[in-house]
């Protein structure tokens, strides 16, 4: 199924209100539009733009992203249709279509229908026969309705219906089919990164293990370092009571 503007303007503003088509346009193959110049464009404020997207965003329509602004320090929000969801919600609302259409052309063989030729109003043969066939609204007598063309019409309805569904269903498998590679892809991205940071790890901890291995010796040098020093002036002090004992036996 082509997701043509007039089915989104047609559906989407069946669910999310009728002043959303415009902005369904200039968010249309499109990918993170600020905030601000949505509402530039549509000549309306941000904060209303807002509540039409958070409107959006409720039925799952539409994602954003979040970015500071670093001059102002503000957050400003991109925003993105969601074209899945999008698909989505026009298939539901085709099958709800569907639906009423296969109930209306039930009704439409299985009853006998009389006619105001004023056209104020309709009803089923029992029905007409309760007010002896006269309009209730104009007194008028009514007539039988061929009612052939009507059921035709629904009957086209519902073969256009249900070819469009089909396709649509194929394509979503065919999104479906293509996330679900993607997501692997991306997994298989993932453990392979992972192995790679892994290894890098395993370098880094040698190198600090060498490290730590030449602090010890240096540790243990400087001990012993440390010992001659305090060797040293001992012996030079025993060296030098030596000599003073000496010369006071003298
Ligand atoms: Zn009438």
């Amino acid at each position: 199924m082509k997701i043509t503007t007039r089915i989104i303007e047609e559906i989407l503003s069946n669910i999310v209100g009728d002043d959303l088509p415009p902005l369904l346009n200039l968010l249309k193959d499109k990918k993170n539009v600020s905030e601000f110049k949505l509402a530039e464009q549509l000549n309306i404020s941000v904060n209303q733009v807002r509540n039409m997207l958070y409107r959006l965003y409720k039925h799952n329509l539409v994602s954003f992203v979040r970015r500071k602004d670093k001059k102002k320090g503000w957050y400003i929000y991109y925003w993105t249709l969601n074209m899945h969801e999008v698909k989505r919600a026009v298939q539901e609302f085709k099958h709800k279509q569907l639906d009423e259409f296969r109930k209306r052309l039930a009704k439409e063989t299985e009853g006998t229908f009389f006619v105001c030729p004023n056209r104020c109003m309709r009803m089923k043969q029992e029905a007409a026969m309760e007010c002896e066939f006269r309009c209730q609204e104009c007194g008028e007598l009514m007539f039988m309705q061929d009612n052939r063309r009507t059921i035709e019409n629904i009957k086209n309805r519902i073969n256009e219906l249900e070819e469009e569904l089909k396709a649509s269903e194929r394509e979503i498998d065919e999104l479906r089919k293509r996330k679900r590679t993607a997501k692997k892809r991306a997994i298989r991205k993932k453990k392979a990164s992972s192995k790679k940071t892994v290894k890098k790890k395993t370098a880094k901890e040698k190198t600090a293990k060498k490290k730590k291995g030449a602090k010890k010796i240096q540790k243990k040098l400087s001990a012993k370092e440390k010992k001659k020093i305090i060797k040293r002036p001992v012996k030079k002090i025993v060296k030098n009571i030596v000599k003073k004992v000496s010369k006071k036996k003298k």
